[in-house]
Formats: structure tokens, C-alpha cells, sequence
């Protein structure tokens, strides 16, 4: 599943067709997308997973899911969910969820709740986990609503980089590692997108996948950990449990 950083890769890919027509638009989904058809596109927006295709009026929003994918400029074999072609070329979507909506993006997103946006606010991050005192950490990092973008990955290198177990209840966190684990939800997410854009970054995951703590070299952890049960790696040495 692409995470934040990969969709902020996605709108850079696509700056040839801010500004030009959507001459044609096809694909099997269900959603009215003949809205989109000669419309210009105004802009490309990213909310954490969410990227926006936006047009006067009415805006496209796709959401990759677990298994979509993008091709830029060329097809896949599989049957495309839609298609949007520009004088200059084309962007195809597959496998992912569409929505068309009316209304002001700016009204129905909050930018600075996305660790990639210039807005990011992390005052209001900790404001929104004092709310949750009971929820796991792995939980609190996967909540789009107060970290929007952070993914799986995200979440298991951010708490391994500040060395807290995912099994941590936010509320038993120190002032200090909650402090840590906000910055890092941000700072991890722009380390990810360096090494994406270089094709580098599975070189760096320290703990995401591994069988060893490369801090103490000795075995790590692979457990599904919370309720949004994901693939949680971690290190019961050096990860403190709070
Ligand atoms: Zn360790």
C-alpha cells in the first residue's frame, strides 16, 4: 500500500498535466466520470493516502488501497479502473477506490493532519493523542486522522528509530518520547521519500522486515500487534515497553 511519501512522489510525476485538459476520460468504474471529461486540472492535492486530481468544480479523488497502482504515460495488462488522457499523455489508475466529489477540497480536508504537508501542525497531533490515552502506539501511528500518510513501514521504523515498543499505551508515554514519536512520524516520512525517489529505501528499513535488531543483534519480533492488526516488527531489547 503506498504510503504518504509514495503519493507525494505521484503528484511530482504528474506536474505536466496541472493546467491541461482532460480530453478523454475511460476505465470500468462505476463513478460518474464522464464530470471529468474536458474539464482543465487546477491542481494536484495529497492528503496523507488520498491524491486529488482537481478541476474546477469537481474533483477526483483516489485512494490506492491495498493493491492499486498508477502508470504514467503507459498501460498495464489488466483492465484500467480510469483513465484520464491529456494532449501531453495520460495517467492510468488500477485497482484503487474513486470518488467524485463537489465541494472545495479545502473545506473537506485538514492539510496541516498530513505529516508530508508545509501545514503540518504537530500541537494538534497532541492534542488529538491526549484524547486517546488507551489506544496502542502502533494503533495511534496508523490513525489517519492525527497522522494522516504514516503507513505500516512508517510506523514500525518511527518506533524502533525512538525506542518504544509498539505495544506502548500512548498515555504511559513520556512527555519526551511522545514528543519524539510526533517529530519522527514527520521526519521518517521525508527520510522515506529521499530514499524512494533514489530506489534506496528498503536498503535503510532497519527493523520493517527483519529478523535481526541491527542495535543489538540479536533476533527481532514479528507479531500483529493493535486493533488495526498489521505486521508490527520491533525489538523487545531496546524498544521500551512504557
Ligand atoms: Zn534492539
Amino acid at each position: 500500500m503506498p504510503e504518504g511519501p509514495s503519493i507525494v512522489i505521484l503528484k511530482e510525476q504528474v506536474q505536466a498535466f496541472k493546467g491541461k485538459k482532460i480530453l478523454q476520460v475511460s476505465g470500468n468504474s462505476k463513478i460518474d466520470y464522464q464530470q471529468l471529461q474536458n474539464k482543465t486540472v487546477t491542481d494536484f492535492k495529497s492528503w496523507g493516502k488520498h491524491f486529488l486530481v482537481c478541476c474546477k468544480g469537481v474533483t477526483l479523488r483516489v485512494h490506492f488501497m491495498l493493491f492499486g497502482s498508477y502508470r504514467i504515460n503507459e498501460k498495464k495488462e489488466t483492465p484500467v479502473r480510469l483513465s484520464l488522457e491529456f494532449k501531453n499523455g495520460e495517467i492510468n489508475f488500477y485497482a484503487c477506490s474513486l470518488k467524485i466529489f463537489y465541494e472545495n477540497p479545502n473545506e473537506i480536508y485538514d492539510w496541516s493532519g498530513d505529516v508530508m504537508n508545509d501545514t503540518w501542525n504537530p500541537s494538534k497531533a497532541k492534542k488529538k493523542l491526549a484524547e486517546i490515552p488507551d489506544a496502542l502506539v502502533a494503533d495511534a501511528l496508523l490513525n489517519q486522522n492525527i497522522f494522516a500518510g504514516v503507513g505500516n513501514i512508517i510506523k514500525n521504523e518511527v518506533l524502533w528509530r525512538i525506542k518504544v515498543h509498539p505495544k506502548t499505551k500512548v498515555g504511559d508515554l513520556p512527555k519526551k518520547k511522545l514528543n519524539e514519536l510526533i517529530y519522527e512520524a514527520r521526519n521518517y516520512s521525508f527520510d522515506f521519500l529521499k530514499w524512494k525517489k533514489a530506489f534506496v529505501l528498503k536498503k535503510h528499513w532497519c527493523i520493517h522486515t527483519k529478523t535481526i535488531c541491527p542495535r543489538c543483534n540479536i533476533p527481532a519480533h514479528k507479531e500483529y500487534v493493535g486493533k488495526t492488526n498489521r505486521r508490527t516488527f520491533f525489538c523487545n531489547n531496546c524498544q521500551v515497553l512504557y
